[in-house]
């Protein structure tokens, strides 16, 4: 008799399914733009220069001198380590100017930092204990995963649909008690199709049913509505009332926050289990991302951004491909898996490295390059992808 586990059998049943994934060395693909290392094994001799449309390091803060020597002084200043939870004694001045430093972008009374996005929302979600929560289809994992910890039922709407969360909240109110807490939750930017969730239209469906709405704004912070996310561009942080996110995408860092009244806070502090039970936030993280808001929120690096954007999409559209979404994030539509692979490749020999996304990150038939630009891309650089976009399309038959 055995009471192990057969990890060896799990792993090769994921080969079979095509889900085996595998770590690759990309050290440098975080930070820049340009790199001439063979971006799978590191090596410096790669040769040819390689131009990365690969991370979500959208405003290039994570290479930026004052970002790097913001981190440098959280480290000197406080540690290189938090060294507690923030409960305990790992509370510090930097991250309460964090803090506030997110709130005030929000629009918000007041923030608390997360050792990462993913536990800002799986401890958030957990904590609040709704009896429903009602779920964007798309919604990135960690949503998913705090719907799963916690005893809440999950009832998914379709993607982006306001009506059919309205007509999916009026179905559970014809035979759910009066008093059931209800938890509406979008990200605003969704990662793998570029689109953006119809903000003020939910708000109207929650408030309908006096329900709370938390919208992730993971790749929208830092970007819109002067670095405070779709929320603050629309006017709506008053009545969203919980704005969540991630420090580790424009703002070049690490850890997640959530923004919301002080109520929110102060009972996000007691009872969400990925904040009590973990060390406090880095402190070279929390000097990097108050840096690289202030960045953002003051300077023309945004800005930068969108001309890229619109240069890529126009000469892509130009072309003849298929550019989903409205942001910054350009998922380029192939349709089939195999294709997809290898464009991929095919881009990679044209010296532009952009990575094929396919089921089960997206339904079959959607497979595409998601080719997420950078403000610190040059003129050069979008002339270097469009055109290995142009030959890397034809030979493999997708032009
Ligand atoms: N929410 C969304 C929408 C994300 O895309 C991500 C990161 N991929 C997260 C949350 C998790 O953030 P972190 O990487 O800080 O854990």
């Amino acid at each position: 008799m055995t009471h192990g586990f057969d990890l060896g059998d799990r792993l090769r049943e994921r080969e079979r399914q095509d889900l085996r994934r595998h770590l690759d060395v990309t050290e440098r693909v975080a930070r820049r733009t340009r790199f001439a290392d063979d971006p799978k094994s590191g090596a410096a001799d790669f040769g040819e220069e390689m131009v990365v449309f690969a991370a979500n390091n959208y405003l290039g803060l994570a290479d930026d001198g004052r970002v790097q020597r913001a981190a440098e002084q959280g480290a000197r200043t406080v540690g290189t380590g938090a060294g507690a939870s923030r409960l305990v004694t790992g509370d510090t001045r930097l991250h309460r100017a964090l803090e506030r430093d997110l709130a005030d972008c929000k629009g918000t009374e007041r923030a608390l930092v997360f050792s990462s996005g993913y536990a800002a929302n799986v401890g958030t979600i957990d904590a609040l204990a709704p009896d429903a929560v009602f779920s964007d289809e798309l919604n990135h994992a960690s949503i998913i995963d705090g719907c799963r910890v916690g005893a809440a039922e999950t009832v998914v709407y379709d993607h982006c649909e306001a009506d059919d969360l309205r007509a999916k909240m009026a179905e559970r109110a014809s035979t759910a008690g009066d008093g059931e807490q209800w938890l509406v939750v979008t990200d605003s930017v969704f990662s793998m199709d570029g689109d953006v969730a119809p903000l003020a239209a939910l708000c109207d469906a929650a408030e309908e049913y006096g329900a709370w709405l938390m919208v992730d704004e993971a790749h929208a912070t830092g970007l819109f509505g002067n670095g405070g996310g779709v929320v603050q561009r629309e006017g709506l942080s008053d009545r969203v009332d919980i704005q969540l996110g991630t420090l580790s995408k424009a703002l070049a860092s690490q850890g997640g926050y959530v923004a919301g009244d002080e109520e929110l806070v102060e009972y996000l502090l007691n009872a969400a289990r990925s904040f009590v039970f973990s060390t406090g936030l880095a402190p070279p993280a929390a000097g990097a991302a108050r840096e690289a808001l202030r960045i953002a929120r003051e300077t023309d690096q945004t800005d930068r951004l969108w001309e890229t954007v619109e240069t890529l999409r126009e000469g892509l559209e130009a072309m003849g491909y298929e550019v989903l979404g409205e942001t910054h994030i350009l998922p380029v539509l192939v349709g089939d898996r195999v294709d997809a692979l290898e464009l991929d490749e095919r881009l990679r020999d044209h010296g532009v490295v952009a990575p094929a996304i396919r089921p089960p990150t997206v339904p079959e038939g959607t497979s595409r390059i998601r080719v997420a630009p950078m403000a610190t891309h040059t003129d050069a650089d979008l002339t270097q992808c469009l055109d290995a976009f142009e030959a890397a399309g034809k030979e493999v038959g997708v032009l």
